[in-house]
């Protein structure tokens, strides 16, 4: 579903990402760990775009995203993007968040995409929630109606940048029970997160990005079971 080749990325002369190569597999769930600054959201930013690579190559379901020619917003409607901080609509009422874009850029119909975004919001348990504005919702009630908002355009793959890094302990759970069942889905998804025990339950893969690089790629159990890096064991004796 997603190659990515040698990715480069510098903010002027600090070089944020030095060579990544990856593969994303369809329906595979990647966690993506790593210290503070060490690029995790530069990577998921990349891998749609919303950064342009210094360097490299990303490939989305066969089309390569980093090429001249590319229509950046046809890839970002394969590519749902959730962030730390919901950014949702806030002068829009919850279904008008979730019916904004099928309507303006896929140019869905109203009643179709009300359809959707209703049946949406049921998966998120937010039914009760659609004509409300952002700003009478919880924290973990924004972040679902962000999840139910980037599915609206049917995406191919999810990413999602700390979903839970904003929210009050109690609200954290609710955000996790979406995305894992979204996981269960099929979907195919890349998390940065520091909610080990969702990682280690859910993703199928860890990525540990360390100062710009992947320093380690395994599966959750071997991972944080015996790592193999040492940046990759001091890390994990932090946040354990
Ligand atoms: P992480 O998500 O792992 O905490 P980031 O990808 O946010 O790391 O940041 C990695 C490095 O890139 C940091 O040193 C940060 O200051 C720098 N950086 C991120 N975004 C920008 C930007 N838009 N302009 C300049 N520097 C940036
Ligand atoms: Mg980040």
């Amino acid at each position: 579903m997603i190659k990515i080749e040698k990715l480069h990325k510098s903010f002027g002369k600090n070089e944020v990402l030095k060579g990544i190569s990856t593969t994303i597999k369809e329906g595979e769930v990647v966690a993506i760990i790593g210290p503070s600054g060490s690029g995790k959201s530069t990577f998921l930013r990349c891998i749609n775009m919303l950064e342009e690579p210094t360097s490299g190559q990303i490939v989305v379901k066969e089309q390569e995203i980093t090429g001249a020619k590319t229509n950046i917003m046809k890839v970002r409607e394969n590519v749902g993007m959730v962030f730390q901080h919901f950014h949702l609509f806030p002068h829009m009422t919850v279904i008008e968040n979730l019916t904004y874009a099928p309507m303006t850029v896929k140019k869905v119909s109203k009643a179709e995409a009300e359809k959707n975004a209703h049946e949406l919001l049921k998966k998120v348990g937010l039914s009760e929630k659609a004509n409300e504005y952002p700003n009478r919702l919880s924290g973990g009630q924004k972040q679902r109606v962000a999840i139910a908002r980037a599915l609206a355009m049917s995406p191919e793959v999810m990413l999602f940048d700390e979903p839970t890094s904003a929210l009050d302990p109690e609200m954290v759970k609710e955000v996790l029970d979406v995305m894992k069942s979204l996981a269960h889905t099929g979907m195919t998804m890349a998390i940065v997160t520091h909610e080990m025990g969702f990682a280690k339950e859910v993703a199928d893969r860890v990525l540990f990005l360390d100062e710009g690089s992947l320093v380690e790629e395994a599966h959750p159990q071997e991972f944080f079971t015996s790592p193999k890096s040492e940046r990759a064991r001091l890390f994990l004796q932090k946040v354990l």
